[in-house]
């Protein structure tokens, strides 16, 4: 579980941000997409960066995506994560598209870049579910 220390640098959730979290909260990863270009977008946003249409719809994701960075942090930068050292950041991209920076769980142990990943959901104090990722095995081996 992660620490109180974690969950106080977590964002506000507003009714912006809400169907994200509520998601998150049934694990699920849902992100925006656009009603016009059909652009997947993260994080949330009032309008769409592809095309600037205001009109969006919230879409239930695959979950999967690939690694493309990570780095290992054992030194500790912010208080809140010194329960979590050493963890590792990961930049990964989702199989709809948008970048997203995370945490990669249980790994990366022999990880390669362009590995897949997909989503997982780690329970903090308040018990709030946030998004992490994880190594898909599964996927993997296809
Ligand atoms: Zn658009």
């Amino acid at each position: 579980m992660l620490s109180e220390a974690y969950s106080a640098l977590l964002p506000e959730i507003t009714a912006t941000n809400g169907p994200f979290w509520q998601g998150c909260a049934q694990g699920e990863l849902r992100l925006q997409v656009c009603d016009a270009c059909g652009t997947f977008r993260f994080p949330d946003a009032p309008v769409c960066p592809r095309c600037l249409h205001d009109s969006f719809t919230w879409k239930k994701t695959s979950g999967t995506g690939r690694l493309w960075s990570w780095i290992r942090i054992h030194q500790r930068y912010l208080a809140a994560y010194a329960d979590e050292i050493p963890y590792v950041v990961a930049f990964v991209q989702l199989s709809e598209g948008p970048f997203l920076i995370t945490h990669l769980v249980d790994g990366p142990p022999d990880s390669w870049l362009d590995q897949p990943v997909r989503a997982v959901f780690e329970p903090d104090a308040a018990g709030r579910s946030v998004l992490k990722f994880a190594v898909d095995e599964l996927q993997e081996q296809r």
